[in-house]
């Protein structure tokens, strides 16, 4: 039998190095900063800094919901920081961030979804770094095309929201949300004109090679433009247990077979989180 718990060799990561990395680190230390990409200790920072990219995280730091997958901590949020939109793109400003990934937790406590400060924050952005370009990875706003729709009118460059998982599996990993709803989330942005859209889930959940593909086909039928399959790692001992480490063989596969269906990009490998090498995807 083989050890689940292990990780296998392809998932030890060097400590991002660099001169540009340190920069940036030390810029983020100084003014306080919050990013993602420190916040989880994501594995990509030295190679997504150097590229310019950073994903920022708005709407605060507690979510109404509790996926059984995510670090972010559950609870009732804070109430809304309407200076944050301004804090962002100062962040951006500071950090000479090329690309911008921003997201959200859920706050489903609010009826527009979060989606004013969602529009406020691109438009801020947008004034204070007309070079920057963005991407914004989204909730599913219940479904609300209304909050939908103040995403779409800010027109960030990218608009993703993830799958997260295949069908079967949605119900444990991400409790609140439906698997037939985030497919519309996605079709209705495409439907609207939204030039890039762009999905992401992750594997090791114990899910099988046909419900992936089926999972993959699904998000092509969506005319997601976009898609990121990664390894799903366990934040707590108190998150869903891995299943299974998928070898960088049976990643390439579902890259070959999602090219194949139409994607324009797909990013496949244990490592990719949704914003890895998001600036690529600009092409
Ligand atoms: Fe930051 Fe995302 Fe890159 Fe990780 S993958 S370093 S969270 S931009
Ligand atoms: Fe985490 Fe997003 Fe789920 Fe909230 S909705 S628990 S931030 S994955």
């Amino acid at each position: 039998t083989t050890d689940k718990t292990k990780k296998p060799k392809w998932l030890r990561v060097k400590l991002p190095v660099g001169k540009k990395y340190t920069e940036l680190r030390g810029v983020v230390e100084k003014y306080k900063l919050n990013t993602i990409c420190t916040s989880g200790s994501c594995p990509n920072m030295g190679e997504c800094w150097t590229e310019g990219t950073a994903t920022f995280m708005i709407l605060g730091n507690i979510c109404t919901r509790s996926c059984g997958f995510c670090g972010v901590k559950t609870g009732r949020p804070e109430n809304v920081d309407w200076e944050e939109p301004e804090k962002v793109a100062r962040s951006i400003k500071l950090m000479k961030i090329k690309h911008a990934v921003i997201t959200s937790v859920d706050r489903d406590d609010i009826k527009d979804g979060g989606s004013i400060i969602w529009a406020e924050t691109i438009n801020a952005i947008r004034r204070a770094n007309p070079e920057t370009t963005l991407e914004t990875l989204i909730p599913d706003f219940q479904g609300n095309t209304a909050n939908i729709d103040r995403i779409l009118a800010v027109a960030p460059e990218v608009i993703s929201h993830n799958l997260e998982t295949v069908r079967r599996l949605t119900r444990e990993v991400r409790i609140q949300a439906k698997y037939d709803r985030s497919l519309e989330v996605l079709k209705y942005m495409k439907d609207q004109g939204q030039r890039r859209t762009k999905s992401g889930i992750m594997l090791g959940l114990g899910e099988t090679e046909e419900e992936v593909i089926e999972t993959m086909q699904d998000l092509a039928n969506a005319k997601v433009d976009i898609l990121t399959i990664g390894q799903y790692l366990q934040p707590s001992k108190k998150h869903l247990p891995v299943q299974a480490f998928i070898t960088p063989e049976q990643f390439d596969k579902y890259k070959q077979i999602g090219l194949k269906m139409g994607f324009r990009h797909v990013e496949s490998s244990a490592l990719v989180r949704s914003s890895y090498k998001a600036q690529k995807h600009l092409e």
